[in-house]
């Protein structure tokens, strides 16, 4: 049987452990290929233009499955522990996809509440009906989940800047290589979210505690955590994207009260390279004054924040 997983979403955290999962169940994984300008064409037609850029790629994905495959696999994650939740667009990825096919191809979506192996041993058992060959296929894949319990080293004299987004964007290179090739090029090391300890990202502690959805938290946290280790902070916010944009104002504010440069990156599929390294080689100019130490950055909102905001 070929089952298919779209590289999109949340494929960027647990798609190695989907894959071995799902390989050990006996299937035959399909893949989508890398995301490109042709496979996000086909996610538009199927979507509202007002919706975020990730689930555009997605309805991509999706799209470039079908036809290929005899089962999409599509978990749904709708909220992990303590009740964080996922936002409503990627809860509904799995009613897009559903509507998509309208039932000519078989989706196998396990509803993530809290519990994250109970779903997927179920889904195991939809897909090949053998308990033990579920529990196996499950046990083997589960080093595949991401974990980090180490923070990275920080030394002092380098120069760095933090490069915060969902994992679904930083990963996806369609989307973020413009923005790590300028950092990078002009000898940042990055500091992302993704290699930082679940601790830090998982903290409850102050403003983090109010923060509800699942993913905004960890961005928050991972700010609070890189602030003051970095020489800015650069965040990749989708359009359209209601959480993003609310976390993405306080942490503006906090690193305007620690003069810390601040990029926002507001994307979407209109988004040009150009204009993408002209904003970040702005950023990089105050980063490498604060990294030199030259001078004190009074205002990095009006002077960076607002030409991308009107982006
Ligand atoms: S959190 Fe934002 S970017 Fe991510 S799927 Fe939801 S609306 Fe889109």
């Amino acid at each position: 049987m070929k089952v298919g997983v779209p590289r999109a979403l949340l494929y960027h955290r647990y798609g190695r452990f989907w894959e071995e999962f799902l390989a050990g169940l006996g299937a035959e994984v399909v893949v989508s290929r890398r995301t490109d300008k042709v496979l996000l064409q086909q996610g538009l037609s199927h979507v509202s233009g007002e919706i975020c850029l990730p689930i555009k790629i997605m309805a991509g994905h999706i799209e470039e499955l079908g036809g290929k495959i005899d089962v999409l696999f599509l978990p749904r994650l709708l909220w992990l522990e303590d009740r964080l939740y996922a936002c409503p667009k990627m809860i509904g990825i799995v009613d897009i996809a559903r509507m998509m096919f309208d039932g000519r191809l078989p989706i196998c979506a396990p509803n993530i509440r809290g519990s994250f192996w109970w779903p997927h041993f179920r889904a195991g058992m939809e897909l090949c009906h053998d308990p033990v060959r579920v529990v196996r296929a499950l046990t083997r894949a589960r080093r595949y989940i991401p974990a980090h319990d180490r923070a990275p080293d920080f030394p002092a004299g380098e120069k760095r800047v933090a490069l915060l987004g969902h994992f679904y964007n930083l990963d996806d290179d369609f989307i973020s290589r413009p923005m790590v090739d300028t950092l990078t090029g002009h000898g940042y090391r990055i500091c992302t979210k993704d290699e930082l300890p679940e601790k830090v990202l998982r903290n409850r502690q102050g403003f983090a505690r109010k923060i509800r959805w699942v993913y905004e938290r960890e961005l928050y946290n991972a700010f609070r955590f890189l602030v003051d280790k970095v020489s800015g902070v650069c965040i990749i916010v989708s359009m359209g994207c209601g959480p993003d944009s609310l976390v993405a104002e306080f942490m503006r504010e906090e690193a305007q009260q620690r003069d810390i440069p601040f990029l926002q990156l507001v994307i979407d599929e209109h988004s040009g390279t150009a204009g993408i390294v002209t904003r970040i080689e702005a950023f990089l100019e105050l980063s490498e004054r604060r990294h030199a130490g030259r001078s004190k950055i009074q205002d990095s909102r009006l002077q960076i924040g607002g030409q991308a905001a009107a982006a």
